[in-house]
């Protein structure tokens, strides 16, 4: 029986495009997000969102099953025991769950989609493990204590989880040279501007 996610690694869907899988990852409060959405709202690419599972709680304003799939721990450890996660993990020590679904992967390279996993680099390496040709792309602050003071001015965490997340991008930035892509967010147009150029680098490779 074919893998679907064999698919995602090259194969053509039947609408001729071919879909990949392109994982972004970079620390907390990195503007990543901003990054992304800018880029989803521009229909070059044919983009596709995963929508990662997790135990945290919701935000103000995040929505399930737009931001995150939000579930209990027992939910998430039951559906990894099925095999449903290409991968998932605890992004921050004794944290909560993360993980990518794999329906989610396997629907957009059934369909021919580039589809954008937004997870950490022990996701990006689980993934590239599984399907090599995945393109990664880290993108960076310009330096940690400009990172911190964008995660202070955020304000959605406690000053304790704003340490956790500064350790851990010191610990990310110090893997980046693992991604193929790297785009430094120092100014938001000047980041979108290189993200554009590496989509349009994939999109003639
Ligand atoms: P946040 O809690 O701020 O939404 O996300 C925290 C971190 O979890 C981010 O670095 C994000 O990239 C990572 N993350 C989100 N979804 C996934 C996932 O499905 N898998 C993995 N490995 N990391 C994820």
């Amino acid at each position: 029986m074919p893998n679907e996610v064999d698919d995602a690694r090259g194969d053509r869907a039947q609408n001729g495009r071919r879909g990949r899988v392109i994982v972004v990852s970079g620390p907390s409060g990195v503007g990543k997000g901003t990054l992304l959405k800018r880029l989803f709202a521009d229909a070059e690419f044919p983009l596709k969102t995963s929508v990662s599972a997790t135990t945290r709680a919701p935000r103000p304003g995040e929505r399930n099953g737009v931001e995150y799939w939000f579930m209990t721990r027992d939910e998430f450890l039951a559906r990894r025991e099925r095999g449903e996660f290409l991968e998932s993990f605890e992004v921050y020590e004794g944290g909560a769950l993360y993980g990518t679904l794999r329906e989610t992967v396997e629907d957009a390279a059934r369909n021919g989609d580039w589809v954008v996993l937004e997870i950490d680099v022990k996701g990006a390496k689980s993934v590239v493990a599984q399907i090599p040709d995945a393109v990664t792309i880290f993108i960076a602050p310009p330096s940690l204590d400009a990172l911190r003071e964008r995660l202070a001015a955020r304000g959605s965490e406690t000053p304790e989880d704003v340490a956790k997340r500064l350790a851990q991008a010191s610990l990310e930035l110090e893997q980046s040279d693992f991604y193929r892509y790297r785009v430094v967010n120092d100014k938001l147009d000047d980041a979108y501007a290189e993200l554009v150029a590496v989509m349009r680098e994939i999109a003639r490779s």
